[in-house]
C-alpha cells in the first residue's frame, strides 16, 4: 500500500507522519515565522488547490502560501493564500 503524504496547511511542507509536521515549527505561520507549529491541511491530495478566500488556483500548497492574498479576511495583501478542502 502507497503511504500517503501530509501537507502543512500554512507552508504546504511534505511529511510522511502527522506527529512529526504537528511537532516542528512553520516558517510561513500566520502569528510570524517559526511562531507557530505547522497545521495539518486536512483535504485530500491533488493537482489544482484553489485559495479558499479569492480562488485562484495553484498547482501546489507550497506555491499558493508563497504570496499573500487580495481577499486575506485581516485585509488586502495582510496574509497568505489559504488552501480550501
Ligand atoms: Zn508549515
Ligand atoms: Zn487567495
Amino acid at each position: 500500500m502507497e503511504k500517503k503524504n501530509y501537507y502543512c496547511e500554512y507552508c504546504g511542507h511534505k511529511f510522511r507522519e502527522v506527529r512529526i509536521l504537528v511537532a516542528a515549527s512553520c516558517h510561513r505561520h500566520p502569528d510570524g515565522s517559526g511562531k507557530g507549529k505547522h497545521k495539518l491541511y486536512e483535504g485530500s491530495e491533488k493537482s489544482r488547490y484553489t485559495c479558499r478566500y479569492c480562488g485562484r488556483q495553484f498547482s501546489s500548497i507550497r506555491v499558493m502560501t508563497g504570496g499573500t492574498c487580495l481577499r486575506h479576511p485581516k485585509g488586502t495583501h495582510k496574509g497568505r493564500h489559504s488552501p480550501a478542502l
